[in-house]
């Protein structure tokens, strides 16, 4: 399962990038050629990061199509669900991947804190002191 030490490689960049901070997304440009199957890919991101202070930081996959630039035409076109690699415009076997094969940390949601994250420490809901006098009716 390459999506484990995907996720493993992921999780230490995120971490070197964001030290101690709290992360809330994690956005990965990922290539069709890595033959990265995105819930597989969360499901070991879940695994990976379990127990660690990225624990709740949530991945964003963003799937690129692999492209081909033809050298011969000078053509780009996508590569098909069949994964021929000849130019689409003139058949030209010499072409170039030109994307596909990414893997890339592209960006990370920092929580940033707000003045509503301090705890103003009131506790007014102390054990319930009776009132009562105790009294009992004289008999
Ligand atoms: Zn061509």
């Amino acid at each position: 399962m390459h999506e484990v030490s995907l996720c493993r490689q992921l999780a230490a960049a995120v971490t070197r990038a964001t030290g101690d901070r709290e992360v809330e997304v994690v956005h990965v440009d990922v290539g069709q050629l890595r033959q990265v199957v995105p819930e597989a890919m969360r499901f070991a991101w879940t695994f990976v990061v379990k127990d660690t202070p990225l624990a709740r930081a949530r991945l964003e996959l963003r799937l690129l199509p692999a492209t081909l630039s033809c050298r011969d035409c000078g053509a780009s076109s996508r590569l098909g669900p069949e994964l021929g690699f000849d130019c689409r415009a003139c058949g030209s076997a010499d072409t170039a991947l030109t994307s596909g094969e990414q893997f890339v940390l592209t960006a990370v949601d920092v929580r940033t804190p707000t003045p509503a994250d301090d705890r103003d420490g009131r506790c007014e809901t102390g054990p319930g002191k009776g009132d009562r006098d105790g009294a009992l009716p004289s008999a």
